[in-house]
């Protein structure tokens, strides 16, 4: 195969000890992410496993009386298609996550962030007639990858629609060598303990809750490649109750 095989002649003792434990240690990184993605196949077929169960139950009660009863073959119909929606979004969510993002294509060029949050806030408010409230004194020009950034900046205001009912506040600012974005709610908010957790893969605060609003818990771990991919930082606060500010900084332009 392609593997280098090691030297082992005139090795000493010391060495041999030393080359040992990086194989030990070796085992153990090989075996943590084996684990890692065997949860991630187990949850992803768990996901997709409840709406599939959904299709399955109303397509039978629609092949059996659909044809006689019109609210039961609406109400079949609505069921099948908004679980199909759900589905195809943990589909896609789930594609990006199992691409690498060194196989991504990164397309590094001057992005106007002021442009940028103007059509995405634009296509949002749209799609869910909710108020969003654009701050910005300044033009502020990065460099980055056009629709990556969308992207993230999609998923921060996605929550910030999920979990709060208020208007949401975008922010354009620069800061050192970085253009800042901040995307501001006044929603429920997150506790301290579970800040911690809501980038880790499938993790939802309240389950019963999220269940209702559609999410997966893939969003913020999503959030976190594309922070990698951009070489962008990406910081989360938020208080219990008050509401909970994202910032994404992104490298200037110069
Ligand atoms: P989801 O698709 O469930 O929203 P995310 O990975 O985007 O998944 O977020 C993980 C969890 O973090 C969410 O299920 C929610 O409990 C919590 N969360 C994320 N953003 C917010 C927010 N703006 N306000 C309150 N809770 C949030």
């Amino acid at each position: 195969g392609n593997f280098k095989r090691i030297d082992l002649s005139n090795k000493s003792r010391d060495e041999l000890h030393t080359m040992g434990q990086s194989f030990n240690d070796m085992i153990e990184l090989l075996e943590e992410n084996y684990k890692k993605q065997e949860r991630f196949v187990s949850n992803a077929s768990h996901e997709l496993k409840t709406p599939l169960t959904v299709v399955e139950s109303y397509s039978s009660l629609l092949k059996r009386r659909g044809l006689s009863d019109p609210d039961i073959f609406q109400e079949s119909v609505e069921a099948i298609n908004s679980e199909a929606e759900r589905m195809k979004e943990l589909t896609e969510q789930l594609l990006m996550l199992a691409k690498k993002d060194a196989q991504w294509n990164v397309n590094m060029e001057k992005v106007s962030l002021n442009q940028l949050v103007k059509t995405s806030v634009q296509a949002f408010v749209n799609a869910y007639d909710r108020n969003v409230d654009i701050q910005a004194d300044q033009e502020v020009n990065v460099t980055t990858d056009e629709q990556k950034l969308k992207q993230l900046l999609y998923i921060f205001m996605d929550n910030a629609k999920k979990y709060s009912e208020d208007k949401i506040t975008v922010r354009i600012t620069a800061m050192d060598s970085f253009g800042v974005l901040e995307i501001i709610d006044y929603g429920i908010g997150i506790s301290k303990e579970d800040l911690e957790r809501v980038f880790d893969r499938f993790y939802r605060v309240d389950e019963a809750r999220n269940r209702k609003s559609g999410g997966f818990g893939l969003g913020l771990s999503l959030a976190k490649e594309l922070e990698q991919a951009l070489k962008a930082e990406v910081f989360l606060s938020s208080e219990l109750g008050s509401g909970t500010k994202a910032m994404i900084k992104v490298p200037l332009s110069h």
